[in-house]
C-alpha cells in the first residue's frame, strides 16, 4: 500500500502542511509535521501540501504489510 513519508528531521516546522491538509498532517511534540492518516491520497489538499513544502521532504512510499508493521514498530 501507499503512505505518505515526511523526514521529520527535516523539517523546519513551517506549518505549511498542517494548514493546507490538517486532514494528513499534524505536528509532533516539537512542533515537526508528522503523517496523520493515509486514507484519501488523492485528495486535492494533499498535493497541494506536497508542492508546498519549502524543503521537499514530503513523498509517498510504496510498503507491503509486513514492511507496514515494522515501520510502525521502529517509529
Ligand atoms: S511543509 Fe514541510 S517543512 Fe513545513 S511543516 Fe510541513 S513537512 Fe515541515
Amino acid at each position: 500500500m501507499k503512505k505518505i513519508k515526511v523526514l521529520t528531521d527535516d523539517c523546519i516546522g513551517c506549518g505549511a502542511c498542517v494548514g493546507i491538509d490538517p486532514e494528513h498532517f499534524t505536528f509532533n511534540d516539537e512542533g515537526y509535521s508528522i503523517p496523520k492518516s493515509n486514507e484519501n491520497l488523492d485528495s486535492e489538499a494533499l498535493m497541494n501540501a506536497i508542492e508546498s513544502c519549502p524543503v521537499g521532504i514530503i513523498s509517498f512510499e510504496e510498503v507491503n504489510d509486513e514492511k507496514e508493521e515494522e515501520t510502525e514498530e521502529t517509529a
